[in-house]
């Protein structure tokens, strides 16, 4: 499995595209919010010869959703998120505005809604190089916010919930914190040691560094 982080929009936030051997692909979070940061994400797909299947958004801050819709209108996709989140949707015009951030596109919506337990399957489920996610809720962040766990490669799309050395701010709209460090414990902190995290923003780092270095929750 391939992992290719982009860093767009002025919220500094990663987007993620991960593909699997036979150039199936799946983007998470996809902020790209100009037409350079569009082009880049739609360079590296083409150029890598990759077959979008979904967008997987982790939850629906406007930092994660600015390229949706266009994913959507090029590769005819659509974006799987937890209702939950929808609310930020519709307050994604008055979220631009207030950031300064032009909106280039419709304000997309959610295709296909995920809850706890549901697994995202990258290429066809049953094939050899196909590969597993697993949805997890871990509200507090965003109270529709969800990670992805891919036990096979031991990796974790963490969005918002989980950071190098801190973790997802709790003073937003449906935000709580003992719920955020709550989930963080009990879904997050069980997963092997060796998991690789990808942040929403900043760096990739480890369950196990986070651990044992995370102020917040070691
Ligand atoms: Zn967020
Ligand atoms: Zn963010």
């Amino acid at each position: 499995m391939n992992i290719k982080a982009f860093t767009f929009n002025p919220f500094q936030e990663n987007t993620y595209v991960v593909s699997n051997n036979a150039g199936d692909a799946l983007v998470i979070d996809p902020g790209c919010s100009n037409p350079q940061e569009e082009a880049r994400l739609h360079n590296y797909l083409i150029e890598e010869g990759l077959r979008l299947q979904c967008i997987v958004n982790t939850h629906l801050h406007i930092d994660h959703v600015l390229g949706n819709r266009f994913l959507e209108e090029t590769f005819g996709v659509r974006s799987m998120a937890h209702q939950s989140d929808a609310f930020w949707l519709e307050r994604l015009p008055e979220q631009a505005k207030m950031f300064g951030i032009p909106l280039l596109r419709d304000v997309p919506q959610v295709g296909i809604p995920l809850v706890e337990g549901d697994r995202i399957w990258l290429g066809k489920e049953g094939s050899p190089e196909a590969e597993c996610f697993d949805v997890f809720e871990v509200p507090g962040h965003a109270p529709g916010h969800i990670v992805l766990y891919n036990a096979n490669n031991a990796c974790l799309f963490a969005g918002d919930v989980l950071f190098k050395g801190s973790i997802g701010r709790t003073d937003l709209i449906g935000g709580n914190y003992e719920q955020l460090i709550d989930g963080i414990r009990s879904k997050l902190l069980v997963l092997p040691e060796d998991t690789d995290v990808f942040c929403g923003h900043g760096p990739v780092t480890s369950i196990g560094k986070e651990k044992q270095h995370n102020p917040f929750i070691s």
